[in-house]
């Protein structure tokens, strides 16, 4: 409303707009008054001439006065219609200034706070349940798969979904209890509850979950979203020096609530957890983690170590499959399983998977010639479609022979999308690289899948090899991987093998590949240097003597010459 004033009266109305509406109603009051006092004032020497005049008894009323009077008439007139006009704007000004304040504390698509207006709320729904002697829960709630739902369908699906999950949680909490929205796909709710009773909050968050996760229809389309919720108990975050319940104290349980919610997320989504300190820590040391990871990897902390692939008949020495380690300023050597998985996450996988490779050709390079080198590759980088040209440009630029290497892929990987997978595949075998499926059995591949991807070799899962120390339906299982390989073409590696007792099991079973604790553990690239040195395997000597003869018994020989290709 910024319109310049066009009357006096609006010039004075505007230059007081921006006073109270007491002072403006003041204004309106003042003139009218004054006119009246006026209208008294001269009408009171005014009547008695007007009467006697109208009797005959004299003259004509002052003409003046008489003027002066029709105009005090006037003025009062105009001053009520004034008066009325100030009252409509105010009343008009006051609707929306209180629109606006709402609009400010509502969430437009819901109807539900936002999260401007939660915080506050929720310091008055403390501040009355402790009064009767409750505590407040505070849910901090994130929709699943989501993102999903909006990518696919589009944004307009996505809000309807949001409109209807609002509605499911809205209709599932008591009539006292908040709810927000703070944005995207996350909500929060803070219900009053007796102490005694937490078990209720329980079953309502049980409750909201289920409600949510119902089949959502939205014309001809039929959607689903589950969610995940965090939950904190205002008994668990006591107030500081009692101090008041205020928007920042609540600003906290909505920050524990959220830690909680995370907890849920990595517990499998679709679930809801209670708010403990320990998350909190735990939350800190993922946060050091991924800060550690990302400078770790410009810094060139992460290294190769090498673990044998062994001829499981002859004990030859095959080649190595290279295990990324950490080595952390803070925390000392990492293993893959830390760090690999949050690397994947904060997207720098493929950097760090990349350093590992070319620092891994260049370690190669000093290894006799016939011995192999296999490396994982993540699922995430399998869906990057310039993966092999990338290793292809790799394999140029430190002029490593592409039939020495070899990739290997978990069966989880098939899941995410089959066609791109069978076309890396054979992108990579067509430049000569090898490609192995990594811990078979665990990921419930098809036999339908496995006969469509041209896969060089399966490699049984450790999970599967070590229950074979113990007689029983293991032997079975494992001898029918390795028939079903057979039949495929595919041979076979058995990882995991730790002792004599399941080597001995293993070589029953026809012509594999093995690796495992029974053959050494991971070591460093000097330490396998020296171990291919004792054995007169290292690139310069290569050429001077065949391999096997420079073997002892107890050491893994190398491969022959000779020996047919395993892949
Ligand atoms: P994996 O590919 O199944 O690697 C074999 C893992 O089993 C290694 O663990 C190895 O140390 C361990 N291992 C070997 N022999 C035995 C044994 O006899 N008994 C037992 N209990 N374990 C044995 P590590 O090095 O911790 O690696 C874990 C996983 O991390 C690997 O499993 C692999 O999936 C992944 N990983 C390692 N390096 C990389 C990498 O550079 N990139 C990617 N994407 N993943 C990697
Ligand atoms: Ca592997
Ligand atoms: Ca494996």
């Amino acid at each position: 409303m910024s319109e310049r004033p066009e009357t006096f009266w609006d010039a004075i109305a505007d230059r007081f707009s921006a006073s109270s509406k007491a002072k403006r109603d003041f204004l309106a009051y003042g003139i009218a008054i004054s006119a009246i006092i006026l209208f008294v004032g001269t009408g009171g020497a005014l009547l008695p001439q007007i009467i006697a005049a109208w009797k005959g008894i004299s003259s004509q009323p002052d003409i003046l006065l008489l003027n002066a009077m029709l105009l005090n008439i006037a003025l009062i007139m105009l001053g009520f219609s004034r008066f009325r006009t100030i009252k409509d704007e105010l009343e008009t000004r006051r609707r929306s200034e209180e629109e606006a304040r709402k609009l400010a504390e509502i969430d437009a698509l819901t109807g539900c706070y936002n999260r401007r207006s939660i915080n506050e709320a929720i310091a008055g729904l403390l501040g009355s349940a402790q009064a009767r002697g409750q505590c407040v829960a505070t849910m901090l709630i994130d929709l699943d798969n989501f993102k999903q739902v909006n990518d696919v369908n589009g944004h307009n699906t996505g809000d309807q979904v949001l409109k209807v999950a609002a509605k499911r949680l809205g209709d599932s909490l008591p009539a006292d209890a908040l709810l927000a929205r703070l944005g995207g796909d996350e909500f929060a709710c803070a219900i009053a509850f007796n102490p005694h009773q937490a078990e209720r909050i329980e079953h309502l968050a049980s409750l909201m979950i289920e409600k949510v996760a119902e089949p959502i229809k939205l014309g001809k389309l039929t959607t689903q979203v589950t969610m995940s919720v965090g939950i904190v108990n205002s008994a668990d975050v006591p107030l500081e020096d009692w101090a008041p319940y205020d928007a920042d104290h609540a600003q906290q349980l909505v920050h524990k609530a959220d830690i909680a919610m995370y907890h849920s997320k990595k517990q499998g989504k679709n679930r809801f957890f209670w708010f403990e300190s320990q998350m909190e820590h735990e939350l800190r040391f993922r946060n050091d983690l991924e800060s550690g990871i990302r400078k770790g990897v410009l810094a060139g902390e992460f290294t190769p170590f090498y673990e044998q692939q062994v001829d499981v008949e002859t004990g030859q020495l095959l080649g190595f499959e290279m295990l990324a380690r950490w080595e952390s300023p803070e925390m000392g050597l990492v293993g893959p399983e830390v760090f690999i998985p949050v690397a994947e996450e904060i997207g720098v996988i493929a950097d760090l998977s990349e350093r590992l490779i070319a620092q891994a050709f260049e370690d190669a390079k000093e290894w006799h010639p016939d011995l192999t080198l296999s490396v994982n590759i993540s699922p995430v980088q399998l869906r990057d479609p310039w993966f092999s040209q990338k290793l292809v440009k790799m394999l140029v630029k430190h002029n490593f022979p592409p039939s020495r290497l070899d990739i290997e892929i978990t069966e989880s990987c098939l899941h995410d999308n089959i066609g791109m997978v069978r076309t890396m595949i054979t992108s990579l075998q067509n430049q000569g690289v090898g490609v192995s499926l990594d811990d078979f059995g665990t990921g419930y591949s098809s036999l339908a899948q496995l006969r469509s991807l041209p896969f060089d070799r399966i490699k049984i899962d450790r999970s599967f090899i070590q229950d074979l120390e113990h007689e029983g339906a293991a032997e079975k299982l494992v001898d029918a991987i390795v028939s079903m390989g057979e039949g495929l073409d595919m041979p076979i590696t058995a990882e995991g093998i730790e002792n004599p007792e399941i080597l001995s099991v293993l070589k029953k079973m026809g012509h594999l590949k093995g690796q495992g604790y029974h053959y050494g553990k991971p070591e460093p690239a000097d330490a396998v240097i020296e171990r291919l040195a004792k054995t007169q395997l290292l690139a310069e000597t290569s050429d001077d003597a065949p391999p096997e003869e420079r073997l002892s018994d107890s050491e893994p020989k190398p491969r022959k010459q000779a020996l047919k290709k395993t892949r």
